[in-house]
């Protein structure tokens, strides 16, 4: 039958040059979370800028009290009170110390804090109490303390979370330069498809793969254009593809890559560009069809329902997320040993089926699986009650108690 694995048909997508990373530019920083950087970024200068206090209470020199306890406190002199955002204007001397509050400047001349629930401050607040020693250094954060000016702070092809953008933020970064995240239209195809409410006419079903495939964009990250359906018309198909390329990083179609009579999506690619067919060994998702029209990747993806969210997993999402610089493009979802609680039966047929099945984690700390319900590749509810793809090998299944491996989506 020729029907090869999906891992070759996804490594020659991966191999694409039109899969090839995005090229980098700069964008604001609020919008860069999960966007991959593509240089080190250095910091300019040291976090924190100055020296400051790690708490409320007093900066003095430590030396001032050496052996102070409840019993016998040293008394010093309060000449300044130094909030968070003020700047030091008077230094501590012998004897002298100063109010100070979380993230004040250390004042010049002291060298310790001694924290407040260690000091008893007399009634009018000229002298305080100091109870226990200080030692230098003593609850204060140096200048450059998690950061030095100079230093990498985050290496390139890292996927930039909440902390990183923090880290930038505190080191006065508005832009980063990062792959940007390739935009995706998304094109149905089928004259059987209709949108919306509404009585449907002998023949027609509603279009499900087009907001399936944009939520799971969305989910993704990727910025999404609905691109509407079109009939079985070759003017029609050819018409939206070549509109959206001007626009569009990447195109996924579903429907029309089949051998029915009424399946243009491969021939319509090779004459806008060029194109590879796959029968993969797989089930559900057997026909794939990529094209490249214009620096555009096409994924023609079955028009099944099930299919096409499948074959958006094993094929699409990675070749999206290398664009977008990712460096394990096909390592978003965690592949865990899981045990079945039930048989996952099958018939030997040369594939690897994609099971859908419910796992969750039990108490001897593995994850569990049971099949999600009817596997048929139009039956798209009982997918959705699935969160893990089970991959059965070929044969005749999987029996109760043995291990599967298993895609956790969620
Ligand atoms: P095709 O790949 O065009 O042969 O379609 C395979 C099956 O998927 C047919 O039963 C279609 O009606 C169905 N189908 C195709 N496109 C969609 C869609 N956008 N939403 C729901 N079902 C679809
Ligand atoms: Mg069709």
């Amino acid at each position: 039958m020729g029907l090869v694995p999906y891992e070759e048909a996804r490594d020659a997508i991966l191999s694409l040059a039109a899969c090839g990373p995005l090229h980098p530019r700069a964008v604001e920083r609020g919008e860069a979370l999960g966007c991959v950087t593509s240089v080190p970024l250095h910091a300019d200068e040291p976090v924190p800028p100055f020296a400051n206090t790690a708490m409320d209470g007093f900066a003095v020199q430590a030396a001032d009290t050496t052996g102070a306890t409840a019993d016998a406190p040293v008394r010093l002199k309060v000449v300044a009170t130094l909030a968070a955002g003020d700047a030091p204007d008077r230094e501590v001397g012998a004897g002298e110390a100063v109010r100070i509050m979380t993230g004040a400047p250390m004042p010049p001349g002291a060298d310790a804090v001694v924290m407040v629930e260690r000091t008893r401050s007399d009634d009018d607040g000229a002298t305080v109490a100091v109870e226990a020693p200080a030692r230098p250094g003593d609850h204060v954060r140096l200048a450059g303390d998690d950061v030095q000016a100079g230093q990498v702070v985050v290496e390139a092809f890292t996927v930039l979370g909440p902390a990183h953008l923090g880290v930038l933020a505190s080191l006065g970064y508005r832009k980063v330069p990062v792959f940007p995240r390739p935009t995706v239209g998304v094109l149905s195809t089928g004259a059987e498809l209709v949108d919306g409410p509404g009585p449907l006419a002998p023949g027609q079903i509603r279009d499900s793969n087009r907001p399936t495939l944009l939520a799971l964009l969305a989910q993704s990250g990727f910025p999404a254009v609905d691109l509407g359906h079109a009939p079985d018309d070759e003017k029609a198909i050819a018409g939206a593809l070549r509109n959206a390329v001007a626009t569009c990083d990447a195109i996924l179609t579903t429907g029309g890559v089949s051998v029915g009579d009424f399946d243009y999506v491969e021939a319509i690619l090779g004459r806008l560009g060029r194109v590879q067919t796959w029968k993969l060994a797989i089930k559900p998702a057997k026909p794939l069809a990529v094209g490249v029209v214009e620096e555009t990747v096409v994924f023609g993806l079955p028009g099944n329902p099930v299919s096409a969210m499948v074959s958006f997993e094993l094929f699409a999402r990675p070749a999206l997320r290398q664009m977008a610089g990712h460096r394990d493009a096909d390592r978003f979802r965690p592949e865990v040993e899981a045990v079945a609680d039930e048989p996952l039966r099958r018939k030997a047929d040369g594939k690897l089926h994609l099971v859908r099945v419910v796992a969750a984690f039990a108490a001897d700390g593995r994850v569990h699986v049971r099949s999600a319900g009817a596997q048929g590749s139009h039956q798209l509810h009982a997918s959705a009650q699935a969160n893990a793809l089970a991959l059965v090998p070929d044969g005749e299944g999987v029996a109760a108690g043995s291990t599967v491996p298993a895609l956790l989506l969620s």
